[in-house]
């Protein structure tokens, strides 16, 4: 519990615990881009499977929103 979470700009307007942030997969096998919504604690023990070729190779993508914040001065 209180554990900081490891992004900051994909939470929503609520930041609790009980959100379901969307995630971002691609799988290592046939390069399939998906988005999976999940508990934030589901999110460490979650399974997941490539929704096209079925395979468990499923990679964490950043995601795309987590962009450099550069100070603009
Ligand atoms: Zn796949």
């Amino acid at each position: 519990m209180g554990r900081a979470v490891a992004f900051r700009a994909g939470q929503t307007v609520a930041s609790r615990e009980d959100v379901m942030p969307t995630y971002q997969y691609r799988c290592q096998d046939c390069g399939e881009s998906f988005e999976h919504a999940e508990h934030v604690a589901e999110h460490a023990t979650v399974q997941l499977k490539c929704p096209k070729c079925g395979s468990e190779k499923i990679a964490h993508a950043p995601a795309p929103f987590v962009a450099k914040t550069s100070k603009k001065s």
